[in-house]
């Protein structure tokens, strides 16, 4: 959730700038050394995994209701696929695990990508199944077994909704009148914006909490979760079903979408636990991957998810995967629609570079690392288990 969209001037001059600097470094050259460079760390092929949420039709018109960065249209996610196709092997995510345990890669492999999509949202089948097909990429969606076949929505969606809606009305987070503990929490989170207000509550908040400020909120301005703009919508298991009839395969993103490092360990694996076992019955067949909400996870957590009986899980850290490397820390590159949008549309070229990590290599990106500390009774909670 690195970038935000608007429409403001500076907004538009930063994208310029970037989608030219992107250019130019890839028509310098700089682009296939950072390539090489990344191959050599990597220890052959680069397998890359990208990070996508929810599909929609109309992005302009979604994000101005929704966080902007969790959204790509369908028509940008099938130009993204269709430039990825034309380089690289598109492979499932069992085999992109598979290439990362081989120890000794062919040099000349082809980088390998695989796709992801986090949360289940309905737009995910209604939208980007049909362009996953008409390509034929391999993908895995992981959902939040909770929330599907339901109309509640997820914290992030019901907080952003709520938040700005009291800012719409003139109201600070200060002036949301809460109960105290309550008011306290989003007092300490308080952002410049509802988007930071947001992701701080969701960073800091166990999830009972979270749950309880989001709904403190709607009741405190007429709100309902179930009522909420339909694109925030969590598909149901027919849907689920229907993707992994296509050839998409489900994975665990826990029951309740809760972060796993905020939670005391017995909720943090029945979270995990929960998931495996819901996505099995409903699905008849084991699930093999994992995604951790918000990207946060801790050595108690990760030994948890491997208990479970998942195979692999996935982060939001967007640094190379190397050969060898934890299965269940696999590194993400989180796309959305502006991931490739330059001034005046679609760039090939800043797709290239944001694909090659040529910004994070020349230092204007960042990887924000998801590992957090366990929780203090971390060791009892392994004993327990
Ligand atoms: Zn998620």
């Amino acid at each position: 959730m690195a970038e935000r969209a608007d429409d403001s001037p500076r907004w538009i001059l930063q994208r310029t700038a970037k989608a030219a600097l992107a250019g130019a470094l890839c028509s310098a050259g700089a682009r296939w050394a950072v390539n090489a460079w990344r191959r050599r760390l990597a220890g052959g092929g680069r397998v890359i995994i990208l990070s996508y949420h929810r599909v929609t039709l109309d992005f302009r018109a979604d994000a101005q209701q929704s966080l902007p960065s969790l959204l790509i249209s369908a028509q940008t996610l099938k130009r993204q696929l269709e430039q990825l196709a034309r380089e690289r092997d598109l492979v499932s995510l069992g085999d992109a695990c598979r290439l990362l345990r081989e120890r000794a890669p062919r040099r000349a492999a082809r980088d390998a990508v695989a796709i992801t999509f986090d949360d289940g949202y309905q737009g995910c089948h209604d939208f980007g199944l049909p362009v996953l097909e008409a390509l034929r990429v391999p993908a895995t969606m992981f959902v939040p077994t909770g929330y599907l076949g339901t109309a509640r929505r997820l914290p992030h969606d019901r907080l952003l909704a709520s938040l700005r809606e009291l800012r719409r009305r003139g109201l600070t987070p200060g002036q949301a009148g809460l109960a105290p503990p309550l008011q306290a929490a989003l007092d300490r989170c308080a952002g410049p914006g509802p988007t930071t207000t947001m992701e701080r509550l969701i960073a800091a908040l166990p999830h009972d909490a979270l749950e309880a400020v989001a709904a403190a909120l709607e009741a405190r301005l007429g709100m309902a979760e179930e009522e909420l703009e339909p694109g925030t919508r969590i598909m149901g298991w027919p849907e689920a079903r229907a993707l992994e009839a296509a050839g998409v395969e489900l994975g665990g993103h826990t029951v309740s979408h809760a972060v796993l490092a905020n939670l005391p360990p017995a909720r943090a694996r029945a979270e995990i636990e929960g998931s495996f076992r819901d996505l099995a019955e409903r699905l008849g067949h084991r699930p093999r991957h994992f995604a951790y909400p918000n990207g946060y996870h801790t050595p108690a957590v990760r030994r948890m998810v491997a208990e479970a009986g998942y195979e692999a899980a996935v982060t939001t850290e967007d640094v190379e995967n190397r050969r060898g490397g934890d299965p269940l820390r696999l590194k993400r590159k989180v796309l959305w629609e502006n991931s490739t949008l330059g001034a005046a549309g679609y760039s090939e070229a800043l797709a290239s570079c944001n694909l090659e990590g040529v910004f994070g290599t020349i230092g204007l990106q960042r990887p924000v690392s998801g590992e957090r500390p366990d929780a203090p009774d971390a060791a009892e909670g392994r004993v327990a288990g």
